[in-house]
């Protein structure tokens, strides 16, 4: 017994160089050397499993979903429902018709915001942080300028955290919406979100989470977030693009006019007057993204063969190697520097611009991202217009191609910087 617990101890949990090969997209050449994709921020790639299930959706039963009454369209629509009750399931919602599909990330939060005009009149206050996505400012200040309502920024500390004075400040008997960020893309900060989400809760504010950094590096749960809404998108949960999702409470969701007129969303039509569906197809105008939907089911099923805490180690070892190596790149600095981060450094290298870091990465086969990240006021805050270089991880990277970034970056800074 003693020698089999030591064989399993020794046994590694969790193989990255095995998971790679589960993702072809991986193992190929850019610029004649082997691909290092350190872009998982911006969008991750697809496992095999993702690509053969949309695949074989295509060639064994397509069909458009819920109106046909033949097989094919039988099959389409138990794929395509089966898929909203994965999502539900690793959201931990508490039913499927509270999963909405949208385009993505973006799509959902302009559906909330279009949905929550009617109950917002001149003076109500919308709070935000200065470390959003632009998706999840600009749907607010459309929302705003329609309602007279007032968007408010929480403020962010020097270390790239969100600042709870600030929070507890603005929190008020104005404040209707409370909209923030779980994960940062600029940063990699985790906010505090279920404490913020309760607070909020004392005061009667509706409460929306941005989870599209954050389903990538781990699995909310929605009720014990205790959230009204959360929002991601598939293309960065190793699912396709196109297509994402709105978790919304149903309350809340029947209170919501429709956001947009068509077919699927309606119960009967006519000129005197036109009934909605119920939930969820009520916010579903039109034919979905069918195929999109079943590869985001299979993602979701391909996840759960991984081991979840050994990932999440295997995620932090590369944050914390990354970490390691900063100081061997002399002018180098790191923004963002929360001890609660998902594995993804934004960086800045005295006497070099990011885009130069980026192209000369690529040059070397290692894609990173550079700019304002779809944070403008936060890289105001940091008084960056140029923004970052971001290296952002996926739990398919390995030490190697973090050493790797790191040697390339000490070769860009001594030739060029
Ligand atoms: C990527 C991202 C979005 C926008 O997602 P889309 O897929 O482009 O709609 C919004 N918020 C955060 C935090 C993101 O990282």
């Amino acid at each position: 017994m003693s020698t089999l617990s030591v064989a399993k101890t020794t046994q590694p949990l969790f193989d990255v160089y095995a998971v790679r090969r589960d993702f072809p997209i991986l193992s190929q050449q850019v610029n004649g050397k082997p691909l290092v994709y350190l872009d998982n921020g911006a969008s991750s790639q697809r496992p095999e499993a993702v690509l053969q299930a949309m695949d074989s959706y295509y060639r064994e039963m397509h069909s458009n979903v819920h109106r046909g009454a033949h097989t094919l369209a039988d099959r389409a629509t138990t794929a395509f429902e089966g898929a909203r009750k994965k999502v539900q399931q690793f959201l931990n919602a508490p039913s499927a018709r509270e999963i909405i599909w949208t385009r993505g990330t973006t799509e959902a939060i302009n559906l909330v915001a279009n949905g929550l005009a009617p109950l917002l009149k001149p003076g109500d206050e919308i709070l935000l942080s200065q470390m959003e996505h632009h998706a999840n400012i600009v749907p607010w200040q459309m929302l705003a300028e329609r309602t007279g309502a007032k968007v408010l920024p929480i403020d962010v500390t020097p270390e790239g955290e969100l600042d709870m004075d600030s929070f507890h400040s603005l929190l008020g008997e104005r404040t209707r919406v409370l909209a923030i960020t779980h994960v940062s893309n600029a940063l990699g900060t985790v906010n505090p979100v279920a404490d913020m989400v309760a607070k909020a809760k004392t005061q009667g504010v509706i409460t929306l989470v941005d989870g599209a950094q954050a389903v990538g590096h781990f699995q909310p749960d929605v009720q014990a977030l205790d959230c009204d809404f959360y929002v991601f998108s598939a293309h960065k949960l190793f699912g396709p693009t196109g297509i994402g999702v709105l978790y919304g409470r149903a309350a809340l969701l029947e209170a919501m006019p429709p956001w947009q007129g068509g077919g699927e969303m309606i119960e009967r039509v006519s000129f005197a007057g036109t009934t909605y569906n119920t939930l969820p197809y009520k916010f579903e105008a039109g034919t979905p993204a069918i195929a999109e939907a079943v590869g985001l089911g299979a993602a979701i099923d391909y996840l759960a063969t991984l081991d979840r805490d050994a990932m999440e180690a295997a995620e932090s070892g590369l944050l914390q190697r990354a970490n390691e190596l900063v100081s061997s790149v002399p002018g180098m600095t790191i923004i963002g520097t929360s001890p609660n981060k998902v594995p993804l450094i934004s960086f800045k290298i005295d006497g070099l611009h990011p885009s130069d870091i980026g192209t000369l990465l690529d040059q070397q086969g290692i894609a990173i991202r550079a700019g304002h990240h779809c944070a403008m006021p936060l890289m105001e805050y940091y008084g960056l217009p140029g923004g970052t270089a971001r290296a952002s991880f996926a739990f398919y990277n390995t030490l190697e191609e973090v050493e790797q970034l790191f040697a390339a970056l000490q070769k860009i800074q001594r030739l060029f910087a």
